[in-house]
């Protein structure tokens, strides 16, 4: 070989930001200037982006994706005896939102194709206590909103949609923190609209929602020194705003290279017989869903999952696993009951997923070294079988 395999990492946020380097700094400096590091007009420019962006009336900035899906829940009064349908794969953030405010998770399982939370599941979870249901839209797809939604509907039980892998995805063309009472993004690095340090949003099409968010996430204070509600202190600050949108700028842009990576992997891992039952199986798109690809999630069978990443680190390709624990099975939660029969599909998610380096400006180059390093361990496993 006449040059040595380059490695390829799970992710290069430095390669994907350098094109936008001389407009970051003007903004940053613009924001060092004024001095209003926190409710500065970017802050409020970009609620409005954000809200016109996702086809909502109303957004609310705040802290982290965190801290959106607690405030969600404080806006609605949930407490002890309250409980919360929750998939149990998912990040952990969707699911401490609940344990912290007292409230019980209800956990339900996933769909083995889309790896995200059942419409009829959640149905069957419903209780007279039940409070609020948090789909996740994992890995950059919507879960099945609209039926989610339909459910949800019929017992007036609000919709907190945990949208932030997702921001910009949509189901039947309606953008994902839509379709819910409040939709909550995450603009952490590593997500598609990602900031350079911790922020997140609330969208809701409703302006008295809107107004109680805001109030919770500045402390429940109105007017100045006169406290409502207990609320926190949230805030997203101007630094992190004036990065975002410029960066929103180029979100349709990054969204159009993941589908193209996203496409191009499920191309060269078929093109190598890759794909089957002994092998691995590539991400399912619901045809209803615009995906936008936070992740690239394969699956790996029988037990093969932990040697094919050993060996794609072994030959310098990142890889991740989203995620290895689901949250039933979290130390922090062993007191929670639940149904562990009820989640088998969510356990073997657990033990088979995979995710590839995904992020805009991965080449094709490199994505051909992936698919290689996959196909040498499948090459190998079968001289073994033989
Ligand atoms: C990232 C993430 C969060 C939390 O967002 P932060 O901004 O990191 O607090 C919540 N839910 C899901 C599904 C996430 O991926």
């Amino acid at each position: 070989m006449a040059n040595a395999p380059e490695n390829v990492p799970l992710l290069n946020i430095n390669r994907d930001n350098r094109p936008h380097r001389e407009e970051f700094i003007e903004a940053l400096t613009s924001v060092v200037d004024s001095g209003r590091f926190l409710f500065g007009p970017d802050v409020a420019e970009l609620e409005r982006e954000v809200a016109a962006y996702s086809q909502v009336e109303n957004a609310v900035g705040c802290a982290s994706g965190s801290d959106a899906l607690l405030l969600s829940l404080m806006s609605l009064g949930i407490g002890p005896g309250d409980e919360v349908i929750v998939p149990s794969f998912t990040f952990f953030a969707s699911v401490s939102c609940i344990t912290r405010l007292g409230a019980t998770p209800v956990f339900v399982d996933i769909r083995p194709d889309t790896f995200n939370v059942d419409p009829e599941k959640i149905k069957a979870a419903i209780t007279e206590n039940t409070r609020a249901i948090i789909p996740v839209h994992l890995f950059g797809q919507c879960a099945e909103i609209d039926r989610i939604c339909q459910v949800a509907a019929e017992r007036d039980i609000p919709v907190i949609e945990d949208a932030a892998q997702a921001i910009g995805a949509a189901y039947h063309s309606r953008p994902a923190g839509s379709w819910g009472s409040i939709g909550c993004f995450s603009f952490y690095p590593t997500k598609n609209l990602g900031g350079m340090g911790d922020g997140g949003m609330m969208t809701t099409g409703n302006a008295a929602t809107a107004d109680r968010l805001r109030l919770f996430a500045g402390h429940g204070m109105r007017p100045r020194y006169y406290h409502q509600v207990v609320g926190i202190n949230s805030r997203l600050d101007t630094f992190q705003a004036a990065i975002l949108r410029i960066k929103l700028r180029h979100l349709a842009d990054a969204i159009e290279a993941r589908n193209k990576i996203a496409a191009r992997y499920g191309r060269l891992l078929s093109e190598n017989n890759l794909v089957g039952e002994d092998k691995l199986a590539v991400p399912t798109v619901d045809p209803n869903a615009f995906h936008v690809w936070n992740q690239y999630a394969i699956r790996v069978p029988g037990g093969h999952r932990d040697e094919l990443r050993a060996h794609l680190s072994e030959c310098g390709v990142g890889s991740e696993i989203y995620y290895p624990v689901p949250m039933h099975q979290q130390e922090c939660f062993a007191d929670l009951e639940f149904d562990r029969d009820a989640l088998v599909e969510t356990e073997r998610a657990s033990r088979e997923v995979l995710n590839l380096p995904i992020f805009p400006t991965l080449s094709e180059r490199e994505q051909c070294r992936v698919v290689d390093v996959i196909a040498q361990f499948f090459a190998a496993g079968a001289k073994v079988a033989a």
